[in-house]
């Protein structure tokens, strides 16, 4: 039996498993069905963890990190979960795609989440040469410059507003004419004087060489093609939450999610089911940063201790 299964080890995973085990429970185990570290390791440089100054790369940032828990007593399986549910004992059952089964008294659910990808020519190529899903992490990098955003929801918009405070112009590229976005968002970039509307215009190609990004294409109502010269491409199409180790047998989530499929949570990371909790960016309202996840992995750790304590000791 474990005191708790962590389901992910990228940064909130880790996290978790730290404060976990450094805090006093025995068995704590996570499954990650890679390499530990998350996604953050796909990302050539990382210049906003505080306290580590200099060029390092996401592989750089996360490898000390299992190592850190391990010594504490972190068991690690690289096995990939199916599901999470709750079993007749009232504990949770930890079912790997291999069919083994795990009983666990607590849980941390922090599988990640994956933006969608447009689809347009020269985005993999250019991916994190000056394409990026990311604009709290690069758009430093485009101070004072010019960037095309891509997309009409909440999330390009919110990201444009964000993008125009540190660049001199942001394109907002929309394929239609209207936005699926909050009203006042809408209003806010419409007044924005540094944010130029291109609507109903669809991506074609990034373009750009080995140096990075120099421009993006757009196909126009009439057919034509617009080409806008910029260094930085951001996209916000959606977004995939890695979710699946919630949905149960008859198709139901474990938890309670938003529309969209986060987790929701409270500001202990704790999820609608008493011991199961969630974090980092499968979570509601997250900020997709590394240390915002490392933050709930904390904070789920934590409450994870006070639930096993209570379970075991009443
Ligand atoms: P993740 O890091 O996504 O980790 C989830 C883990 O769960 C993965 O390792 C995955 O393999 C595992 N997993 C998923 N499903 C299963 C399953 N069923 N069974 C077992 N394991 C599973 N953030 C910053 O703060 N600064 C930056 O500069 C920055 N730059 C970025 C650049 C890029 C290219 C990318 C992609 C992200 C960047 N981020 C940055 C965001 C940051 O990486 C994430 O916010 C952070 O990694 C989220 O941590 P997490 O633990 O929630 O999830
Ligand atoms: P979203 O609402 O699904 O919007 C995606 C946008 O990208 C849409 O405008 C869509 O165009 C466009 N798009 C999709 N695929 C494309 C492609 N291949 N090429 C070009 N454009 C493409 O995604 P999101 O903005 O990430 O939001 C996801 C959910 O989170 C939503 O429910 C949203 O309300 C919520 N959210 C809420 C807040 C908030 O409340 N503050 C903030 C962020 C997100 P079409 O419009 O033509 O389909």
């Amino acid at each position: 039996m474990l005191d708790l299964a962590i389901i992910g080890g990228g940064p909130a995973g880790l996290t978790a498993g730290l404060y976990a085990t450094r805090g006093g429970l025995e068995n704590v185990t996570m499954f990650e069905k890679g390499m530990p570290g998350g996604q953050i390791t796909l990302s050539s440089e990382i210049e906003n963890y505080p306290g580590v100054t200099g060029e390092i790369t996401g592989m750089d940032l996360m490898m000390p990190w299992p190592e850190q828990c391990q010594r504490f007593g972190l068991k690690h399986e690289m096995v990939e979960v199916s599901r999470v549910s709750k079993n007749s004992n009232g504990n949770f059952d930890i079912t790997m795609t291999n069919g083994d089964v795990q009983e666990a008294l607590s849980v941390m659910v922090c599988t990640g989440s994956s933006p969608k990808r447009v689809g347009m020519k020269g985005e993999d190529e250019l991916f994190g040469k000056g394409v990026s899903t990311c604009a709290t992490c690069d758009g430093f990098f485009y101070k004072g410059k010019e960037v095309v955003v891509i997309g009409g929801g909440d999330t390009a918009l919110e990201e444009a507003l964000y993008l125009a405070k540190i660049c001199t112009k942001v394109y907002l590229v929309h394929r239609r004419d209207t936005f699926r976005s909050a009203p006042n968002t809408i209003k806010r970039i419409k007044e924005s004087e540094n944010i130029e509307l291109v609507l109903n215009a669809t991506p074609d190609e990034v373009l750009g060489d080995s140096m990075g990004v120099i421009g993006l294409n757009v196909k126009l109502e009439d057919g034509s093609i617009r080409t806008i010269d910029v260094p930085g491409v951001f996209t916000f199409v959606g977004n995939n939450v890695n979710n699946q180790v919630l949905i149960q047998e008859d198709g139901s989530f474990l938890c309670d999610m938003t529309d969209w499929g986060s987790v929701i949570v409270n500001l202990g990371m704790e999820t609608s089911v008493p011991g199961l909790y969630a974090g980092g960016d499968m979570r509601i309202e997250a900020p997709k940063q590394v240390v915002s996840a490392a933050g709930d992995g904390a904070v789920a750790a934590l409450k994870a201790i006070s639930f096993v304590d209570e379970k075991l000791n009443g």
